[in-house]
């Protein structure tokens, strides 16, 4: 049966009840697709009990981007995490998580600016911020002993392990490997808003160029500069895609795998990392070039 839990006061009897039981969350803002599904199987074999958590953060979004508009499809959720055999989910408003209503204003943790300058923090001010602010607000009202979260979010994924150990937090941060379509687009609750085949073929420049960045490494005797050899890698794919420039690269990077510090030159066991705009989706990936 799974359990719902709304309020904190739901939350407050789910730890009471469940003390002397290993609990593994999964942080989710829903919308919930076989990634997420994935990380639930991982989260089984961690814990005697799997929470999942759905709720769309409003402080981990920018004023212009996509918060209102995110996909909220509550009902078909709990269908799939019923199917799962998820133990509880907690569904909470934003009332119940911020209670104050200052967003802006409430307490904040501040992530370190050598894990936040870059990549997707370069793009998303205070992104980063609410996510550790939310996270921290779930690993405590849940207790859990491990939380799951996807590779696909490198950056969030570095981040979260630092603020767990910055603060001492109980919580062991588990990683998945990053969940991809047959034709190896990473999955996201986002890529249901490319809207034609032209844009959906657009989207797979990104693990295209990244595996293309992959076979320059594997094959090259000679040490590659990161810049270089990603615009060479670009350059390469391009005839595979749609005519028409539909994608807009953000960035593309490789980086230390933990300190995600950025390197010039490419060698074996750094994570890459790019970002694109196809259409109006804003798309991230990311691949470990194997060690
Ligand atoms: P989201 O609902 O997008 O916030 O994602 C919730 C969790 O699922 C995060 O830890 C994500 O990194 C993870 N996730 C989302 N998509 C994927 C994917 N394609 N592969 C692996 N993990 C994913």
């Amino acid at each position: 049966m799974l359990q719902l839990l709304k309020t904190l006061a739901d939350c407050d009897q789910f730890r009471q009840t469940h003390k002397n039981i290993t609990v593994a969350l999964v942080p989710t803002m829903g919308n919930l697709h076989q990634g997420h599904l994935a990380l639930v199987r991982l989260a089984k074999r961690h814990a005697e009990l799997v929470v999942v958590s759905i709720f769309v953060n409003p402080t981990q979004f920018g004023p212009t981007e996509d918060f209102d508009r995110y996909p909220r499809t509550l009902d078909a959720d709990l269908r799939l995490l019923e199917a799962e055999g998820v133990n509880a989910v907690f569904t909470p408003t934003v009332e119940t998580l911020y209670p104050k209503n200052n967003l802006a204003e409430g307490f904040q943790l501040i992530a370190p600016v050598g894990l936040t300058q870059n990549y997707c923090g370069a793009s998303r001010p205070g992104h980063f911020e609410g996510v550790c602010q939310v996270v921290l607000k779930l690993f405590n009202l849940l207790g859990p002993q491990v939380a799951i979260f996807g590779e696909k979010d490198a950056q969030q994924l570095a981040v979260l392990q630092a603020m767990v150990e910055a603060y001492n937090v109980p919580v062991q941060i588990i990683p998945h490997s990053v969940v991809r379509e047959a034709d190896g687009l990473a999955k996201s609750s986002r890529n249901q808003y490319l809207q034609t085949e032209e844009e959906r073929q657009a989207s797979l420049g990104l693990i295209k160029t990244l595996h293309a960045v992959q076979q320059k490494v594997q094959t090259s005797p000679t040490p590659l500069k990161t810049e270089v050899t990603f615009e060479e890698a670009w350059q390469a794919i391009q005839p595979t895609l749609p005519q028409t420039p539909q994608l807009k690269w953000e960035y593309w990077a490789a980086a230390h795998p933990e300190t995600l510090e950025p390197q010039a030159i490419l060698t074996p066991g750094l994570r890459l990392l790019v970002a694109a705009r196809v259409g109006s989706v804003r798309l991230i990936d990311t691949l470990l070039l194997a060690p």
